[in-house]
């Protein structure tokens, strides 16, 4: 239900965490986040309220890292549980994804999936993304082509967010009739589902269109369309103010 992003110089876990809690006026069952850290994902994720989350963060601490993504979930397909709970990961750990709205079509990829032996663990649809996302980029894609690619593949309303364990330097996002800003920092980007998620960074904000992937590094945002043309968002500046 929310969704947050941030590559940066920063503690991510700080940005991602923060970020989350601006978005929980939109209710949620459960909160996770994932941040890239010396080659490897680390991964916390837990049912229910985002306190939960944060104890478990104090109780198994997570490692400094500056690059990260977070979820608070609104479950559609699969119990509100700690295994269902975003972030998702593909079959080695290397890729880790968040996703608001629903794969419609996620039940013939996961069919083709476990034919080729990948074990699923949860029941949700997104799942089936990562493995997805996972497979183009242990077969040389950039996530960025992963990205694309996977999306062509999808029917039905998303907002993603992914990392790439191998790849610190990249946080890739995508939509189709769901949501997803991005916030514009010096040396830092954001991604939100909603503004709230970045607004006490910045201000300055791109809007992006439909059936769009972005990605961003520490210096840049670069936009396409699923096709992997280049494309255009919309900048916009945010001049409402957020009462905590
Ligand atoms: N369909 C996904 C799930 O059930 C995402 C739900 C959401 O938007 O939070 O896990």
């Amino acid at each position: 239900c929310g969704i947050v992003g941030y590559i940066g110089s920063r503690p991510a876990q700080d940005v991602v965490v923060e970020g989350l809690r601006r978005l929980e006026y939109r209710g949620y069952d459960s909160a996770g986040i994932a941040l890239v850290d010396d080659g490897a994902l680390a991964t916390r994720k837990r049912a229910g309220k985002l306190a939960n989350l944060e104890k478990l963060v104090a109780e198994e601490p997570l490692p400094a890292a500056s690059l990260g993504i977070g979820h608070t979930r609104w479950a559609t397909h699969g119990a509100p549980n700690d295994v269902n709970a975003h972030p998702h990961v593909g079959a080695s750990r290397r890729v880790a994804l968040v996703h608001n709205g629903i794969i419609e079509n996620f039940a013939d990829l996961r069919a083709r999936l476990e034919a080729d032996d990948h074990v699923l663990v949860s029941e949700t649809d997104t799942e089936t993304v990562a493995h997805l996302l996972e497979l183009q980029v242990e077969s040389g894609e950039d996530l960025t082509t992963a990205m694309q690619r996977v999306c062509a593949m999808l029917d039905g309303a998303f907002t993603l967010v992914a990392v790439d364990a191998h790849d610190p330097d990249r946080v890739v996002a995508a939509r189709r009739n769901s949501p997803l800003v991005v916030g514009l920092g010096e040396g830092e980007n954001f991604l939100g589902s909603d503004v709230a998620a970045f607004i006490e960074h910045t201000r300055e904000a791109l809007e992006l269109g439909q059936d769009q992937v972005v990605t961003l590094t520490r210096d840049g945002v670069d936009v396409t369309g699923f096709d992997g043309r280049p494309a255009e968002a919309t900048q916009f500046h945010v001049d409402w103010d957020l009462s905590a």
